[in-house]
């Protein structure tokens, strides 16, 4: 049986179970999975309500007060905010994500006065340490090196992994492979991602390390990789993501 008839017709599992089993992953049941849903289009109002580049830092208070403000976003309901509860605060080492958490209160702050709009990118970055990497990255490496993503809040990283379940069609285990759960990214407090201009989403992929840009910056001391091949926080090889040392 295909994994999305598994999930969709799975009705044997209990009725009120969060999850079911597929193999070793966990899948979302089919209640959790209309949530699921339903929250991750209501995210995407918001983000195309407040702006690309706004939604990487509003807080997730700011995002419940745009949605009971705003009819083309709508109030998050009960079951959404119930889940977007149970993404940040589980531990997901259940799902083989074992990843240091960085971020301990589901309406963490990103001042204004702590992060810089790098321009044309729709992107911010920390003042400090990571502001000044960047900016030495782009003098050692060139002007064909641009800013990917940078400061990701709970409510951008929450999108992301809500988004990666919906396309894995609810299944948790393969979504935090590739997207750290919202409570355990480092792009809430340092890291970034870079990538070479005109190569599209190919930056997001293996490919990314076969160009001179990662060549050259793995030449470089004063920056890491945070998730390197078969990292033991079960993350994806991901040579674009700089880690702030
Ligand atoms: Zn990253």
């Amino acid at each position: 049986m295909k994994r999305r008839d598994f999930l969709l017709f799975g009705a044997s599992a209990p009725l009120l179970a969060n999850e079911l089993l597929f193999g070793n992953d966990v899948i979302l049941s089919k209640k959790k999975w209309a949530t699921l849903v339903s929250l991750n289009r209501r995210l995407k109002r918001l983000k195309r309500y407040v702006g690309y580049a706004n939604f990487n830092i509003i807080s997730y208070q700011q995002a419940l007060h745009y949605g009971r403000n705003y009819s083309s976003i709508g109030a998050f309901t009960k079951d959404e905010l119930a889940m977007m509860d149970r993404l940040f605060y589980e531990k997901p080492a259940k799902y083989g994500f074992y990843g240091s958490q960085t971020c301990y209160n589901i309406d963490n702050r990103v001042l204004t006065k702590d992060v810089v709009k790098i321009p044309h990118t729709g992107h911010f970055l920390f003042k400090g340490k990571t502001l000044s990497d960047y900016h030495r990255l782009k003098r050692d490496i060139g002007d064909t090196l641009t800013l990917t993503s940078g400061v990701r809040n709970v409510i951008k990283q929450m999108s992301l992994y809500v988004n990666k379940i919906y396309r894995t069609h609810g299944n948790i285990t393969q979504a935090s492979f590739s997207i750290a759960p919202p409570a355990y990214s480092y792009h809430t407090i340092s890291d970034f991602d870079v990538g070479v201009k005109g190569f599209g989403y190919l930056n997001f992929t293996a490919k990314f390390a076969t160009t001179e840009e990662f060549k050259e910056m793995t030449k470089l001391n004063y920056i890491g990789m945070r998730y390197h091949k078969n990292n033991k926080d079960g993350v994806r090889y991901e040579p674009w993501h700089v880690e702030v040392i």
